[in-house]
């Protein structure tokens, strides 16, 4: 199977295309995630860093935390991505900016623990305090 993935910003100025399966799909609801979108949640899906590659504009990179470096369009400011320099293997894409999200739902929902209390849980997912992957911050 050799199905190509592909998404992009608001603008269109950043495009990426995928050419491997995700390896994890999340639903966060970290406070830094809620920030970086301006939204009460955001979803990710994992995929190997070497699958995608940018079409077009490069992201701008704004570091979060210390091992965190998240990516946007400088020109809409769409989030785009979340990389650990630590983890260089892994890139994370806001599902949400693929041309078909429909076809990546999230199964685990994580950072619980900083859920807004008007925001709901959704029962139908695998839930976390915290990350899935023991020991990570946000
Ligand atoms: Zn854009
Ligand atoms: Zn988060």
């Amino acid at each position: 199977m050799n199905k190509i993935i592909e998404g992009g910003c608001l603008c269109g100025a950043v495009r990426y295309r995928v050419t491997g399966e995700p390896l994890a799909r999340t639903l966060c609801h970290c406070r830094t995630c809620r920030r970086a979108s301006g939204a009460p949640s955001l979803a990710w899906v994992v995929f190997r860093a070497g699958d995608v590659a940018f079409v077009g504009a490069q992201p701008t990179q704004f570091r979060s935390s210390p091992d965190v470096i998240r990516t946007f369009c400088a020109r809409c400011g769409t989030p785009l991505t979340y990389q650990r320099p630590s983890k260089p293997g892994t890139l994370d894409i806001t599902t949400v900016t693929l041309d078909h999200p429909e076809d990546f739902p999230p199964t685990k929902e994580i950072w619980l623990e900083h859920k807004l209390a008007w925001e709901r849980a959704n029962d139908a997912l695998e839930q976390f305090p915290r990350s899935s992957v023991p020991t990570q911050d946000d």
